[in-house]
């Protein structure tokens, strides 16, 4: 009996011995390649359909998108957040028309939810708003790239995620996965959700936000191997300098800073929805490749859409995240709020 004992306790060293040896638990590689651009496609082709109807907020078609990211999170077994008992966070119309009565319906955000293994109460937001402008003058504003391509993107970090974590390297801290609403009526669903937050603001680690990375912009006509990066070192030197060691090692785009700069007349920082988040001390980072001329146009469609460049784009989110998410002590905030 004791021998026997001390045998199998030598047989489960050394296995977990051979396992730490042949596995890299660093390594995001084989999930990153997860996110492809065939699927990204395929996803983005539903979601800035004309069923859709222009994905205005509270409207029937984005409802229904809506309805479509949760059967897909449910197909991927991603829950709802801990604490919570659906996929939705409810915004009443009140809250969406006290700034400016646009007469809005009550609509929803959408949240998916990944629970860290080692630091559960840590959390990193990802976020991408999934409403868009509707339909105008009969004709349907799919928003393919503003901001289906965020939307997707969203959808398919997660299943990376969930694939590392059936793998045995699920993230040490959580992941919330934030669809927000009514960002194109003033940002209403991330401001909402930083009044409203499922978990605590101090505990909120970062936010990685995704807005239109599916194009190219006049800035590009070259090449689309790159992406706009803002805000990131606004409150955080840690957010900025793994952002770029991540896409030096995993993604090699060009990160284009320009925007960035505090005196950019655009006010991009502003401009959408992580600056809900950093306005209230947490880091954020925003992806972004500038504007086109289909912007806010009818003719953002998905046939438009560069989709080598939206499956590298959230590539780099997705490597991004995977640091912010395992890495042994959460960023630093350096800065003050500007
Ligand atoms: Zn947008």
């Amino acid at each position: 009996m004791k021998k026997a004992l001390a045998l199998l306790v030598f047989i489960t060293t050394l296995s977990s011995f051979a396992q730490n040896n042949t596995v890299n638990n660093d390594d995001p590689t084989k999930f990153m390649n997860s996110i492809t651009a065939e699927k990204l496609k395929t996803r983005l082709y539903i979601v800035a359909s004309d069923e859709m109807e222009g994905r205005d907020t509270g409207s029937k078609g984005q409802k229904k998108a809506g309805k479509y990211l949760i059967d897909q999170y449910k197909k991927s077994k991603i829950s709802y957040p801990k604490g919570t008992t659906s996929y939705y966070q409810p915004i009443p119309a009140a809250y969406l028309n006290a700034k400016r009565n646009e007469n809005l319906p009550d609509s929803e955000n959408i949240w998916a939810y990944i629970e860290g293994s080692e630091k559960p109460d840590e959390v990193l937001v990802i976020s991408a708003h999934y409403d868009h402008v509707g339909i105008k003058n009969g004709e349907v504003y799919n928003g393919a790239d503003d901001d289906g391509s965020g939307t997707v993107a969203v959808l398919q970090i997660a299943e990376a995620f969930q694939k590392a974590k059936k793998a045995g390297h699920g993230p040490k801290r959580s992941i919330l996965f934030l669809h927000v609403t009514g960002e194109e009526h003033g940002l209403h669903g991330s401001r909402f959700y930083s009044e409203n937050p499922l978990f605590p603001t101090a505990n909120t680690v970062a936010d990685i936000n995704i807005d239109m990375i599916g194009r190219r912009d006049v800035e590009h006509t070259n090449t689309n191997k790159y992406v706009y990066v803002i805000g990131a070192n606004r409150l955080s030197t840690d957010l900025h300098n793994i952002t770029v060691a991540q896409n030096d090692k995993y993604t090699h785009l060009d990160l284009d800073f320009k925007f960035n700069d505090p005196k950019d007349p655009n006010h991009f920082y502003e401009r959408s929805d992580h600056y809900n988040f950093a306005k209230n001390g947490i880091p954020a980072v925003f992806l972004f490749n500038g504007v086109h001329a289909d912007y806010h146009q009818k003719s953002d469609e998905p046939n438009k859409i560069e989709y080598d460049a939206l499956a590298k784009r959230a590539q780099l989110a997705f490597v991004i995240a995977w640091d912010l998410a395992n890495r042994p002590e959460r960023i630093v905030v350096d800065k003050a709020i500007q």
